[in-house]
């Protein structure tokens, strides 16, 4: 059975040292599989051109500033996958892919990787996303990386279908998502759930709100990658979903056959 594909919300990198509704829902998803290694699209590796890191020892990326000491001295030790480095270039041969020795794991990775796969024992690459292609590019070169799925590995997108930190209620208080924050995700979801691609690709459109809820694209982009990669025969479920600090959607997103756990 070819291995599911997921978009997890990740929001805040504090979520690695929190035992709450959604790190629960990421550890039942993992402890439900055996991937042979993880491809990681994460939001916090956006910019010109595509990279993926091909080292046999990635470092943990603390790309944040302003948390815990704590969250600092966090290392996530998964091996490298530079097998699956090679694979994925060469199934996205016509574009060029840079193999990359200097990144690692960001935090859009470790942090939701660290509740997946506590042991660390699964080998992980990161893909970039190329901030100078649109969102049906970013589908096209999607789609090219679907055999992964039938050879045991697994598509994780990382990332926040809402997300604006501008809005954010620091004060820990916000109870319910903002008014238009629950507009756009709801406006979203019927979309996610037919894997309509191509409407998705065109979030921004219908105004406001998407300006508010995607105000940049990387962290909706990697949903993206997660759907173009739906079969026949898939189903699409939402392992975890609510909002952090009303204004950041924690909404994740299954595409695959078998059984589904939800959190
Ligand atoms: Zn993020």
């Amino acid at each position: 059975m070819a291995a599911p594909a997921l978009f997890v919300g990740h929001g805040s990198p504090m979520n690695v040292l929190r035992d709450n509704a959604w790190t629960r829902a990421w550890s039942e998803v993992g402890s439900a599989i055996s991937p042979r290694a993880v491809l990681c699209v994460s939001a916090h590796w956006y910019g010109p051109g595509i990279r993926i890191t091909a080292m046999a020892e990635p470092r943990t990326i603390h790309d944040f500033g302003g948390f815990p000491e704590e969250l600092y001295r966090i290392r996530y030790p998964a091996p490298g996958a530079p097998e699956l480095a090679g694979r994925v270039r060469e199934l996205l041969a016509r574009t060029p892919v840079e193999a990359d020795d200097e990144w690692g794991l960001d935090h859009g990775a470790w942090s939701v990787l660290w509740h997946m796969f506590p042991q660390a024992n699964v080998p992980v690459a990161q893909l970039s996303l190329d901030s100078r292609l649109t969102p049906a590019q970013h589908c096209e070169l999607a789609r090219r990386l679907a055999p992964l799925r039938a050879e045991g590995v697994l598509v994780l997108g990382s990332g926040n279908l809402v997300h604006n930190l501008r809005e954010y209620d620091w004060s820990g208080r916000a109870g319910r998502p903002a008014e238009w924050a629950a507009r756009f995700e709801a406006r979203i979801l019927p979309l996610i759930e037919a894997v309509d691609v191509a409407t998705l690709g065109d979030y921004a459109s219908p105004g406001a709100d998407a300006r508010r809820a995607v105000p940049t694209p990387e962290h909706f982009l990697p949903l993206l990658y997660v759907l173009a990669l739906a079969g026949t025969g898939d189903r699409v479920s939402f392992p975890a979903c609510g909002f952090d600090g009303g204004t950041i959607s924690m909404l994740s997103v299954r595409v695959g056959q078998g059984p589904v756990r939800t959190g």
